[in-house]
């Protein structure tokens, strides 16, 4: 007889579903045994990352037989320079997740309560729930609002009471792409109790700035319940080092520091993440390229009749107005991985990444023609 590890596991953990994450190349390339193929479905960025973090990751792998420098001086102080903000208000993570996951170990567990909006990103309430916290979901913006699935902040203020600790807003928002303008956003901060954190995840800011997409970073000094998380994955095109942090009063980051593993970044995400925060002009380069995908995706959807919502990140939420699963397929059997939205509550939905020109070309074809043989 084989032990039931069920019966084993912490309350709390047996209501989990895992994250799925997108469909990675090698996998869907070995299954279908084509190659070629295109992945817009993590929100990665086409360009890749600066040369001079590539170099100074290069670099980095000399001194792997070391452990990382543990606080993560460097990179702070470069970060502190970045943000004018001083170093004890920044906590590094392994990827901007890590910070998530370390906000609720320190703030929340059974009997205190984390609110959310419906659509929110799914590490959210994946993170608060392994806690035994309870989560609180708010509804949504309908589908005709003008952010359309978007955060509702008088919902999500109504989901807060006094034993919330923590609201978790995405700004801008995946898998919606939608974002609360600055005085929304400010609006909403101010109102809740000096006993709620409120997270404002900016994963999404260098693209966001195309919009009125506020930058939360500037409110830390007089908003002390604010903490403010970005991340290394997206404009900067280093998904794959995990490297993102927090921005937030000193004695958060103090509390934050107590669950942190000690050397959760390593040696070369540390060395690639200070370079690639001295190359602007790469990160500009990536948000246009970005802006021009954002146009041609949504052009090549409206000429088939597919609506997009509205998106302030490098990623557009389409509304197919029937179950998406087959496109979803198709668009597979073409080379082209996107996203699925089932996940999320959304089966008639996918996500698609912007890519270069050429991707992006490819999608809307494979779009387009994966459409005609369904109708
Ligand atoms: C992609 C994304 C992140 C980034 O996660 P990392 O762990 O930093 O790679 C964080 N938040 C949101 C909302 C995201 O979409």
């Amino acid at each position: 007889m084989t032990t039931d590890f069920r019966k084993l596991a912490a309350p709390a953990v047996l209501g989990l579903s895992p994250y799925v994450p997108g469909k990675p190349l090698s996998e869907l390339e070995r299954e279908y045994g084509i190659h070629d193929s295109v992945k817009l479905a993590s929100n990665e960025n086409p360009l890749g990352p600066s040369p001079r973090a590539v170099q100074a990751a290069t670099a980095a792998l000399g001194g792997i037989r070391f452990y990382p420098d543990g606080n993560g001086h460097e990179l702070r102080q470069a970060l502190a320079r970045h943000h004018a903000i001083a170093p004890e208000c920044i906590t590094l993570g392994n990827g901007s997740n890590d910070l998530l996951v370390m906000l609720a170990e320190a703030f929340l567990a059974p009997g205190v309560e984390a609110a959310m909006s419906e659509y929110c990103f799914q590490i959210f309430p994946l993170a608060a729930q392994a806690t035994g916290a309870t989560v609180a979901i708010a509804p949504a913006n309908p589908r005709k609002a003008a952010m359309p699935l978007g955060h509702d902040v008088k919902a999500l203020r109504a989901a807060v009471n006094a034993r919330t600790r923590i609201v978790f807003i995405a700004n801008p928002n995946n898998p919606t792409g939608t974002w609360l303008a600055p005085g929304e956003l400010r609006g909403f901060i101010k109102s809740l109790p000096d006993t709620t954190l409120v997270v404002v995840d900016e994963a999404y800011h260098d693209y966001s700035r195309a919009v009125d997409c506020p930058d939360a970073s500037a409110w830390l000094s007089d908003l002390p319940n604010l903490v403010v998380l970005r991340t290394f994955s997206k404009a900067y095109g280093l998904a794959g080092l995990r490297v993102g942090y927090g921005l937030s009063h000193p004695d958060v980051a103090e509390l934050l520091n107590r669950v942190r593993q000690p050397f959760n970044v390593s040696v070369v995400g540390l060395a690639a993440a200070s370079a690639a925060l001295g190359d602007r002009p790469h990160v500009e380069a990536v948000a246009v390229l970005n802006r021009a995908g954002v146009e041609q995706l949504t052009q090549g959807c409206r000429a088939v009749d597919i609506a997009c919502l509205p998106t302030a990140g490098n990623f557009l939420l389409i509304d197919l107005g029937r179950p998406a699963a087959p496109i979803y397929q198709a668009l597979l059997r073409a080379g082209v991985i996107v996203r699925p939205m089932a996940p999320y509550g959304l089966p008639n939905y996918l996500r698609i990444s912007t890519g270069t020109a050429a991707q992006n070309e490819r999608c809307i074809k494979a779009l387009a023609a994966a459409l005609g043989s369904a109708a």
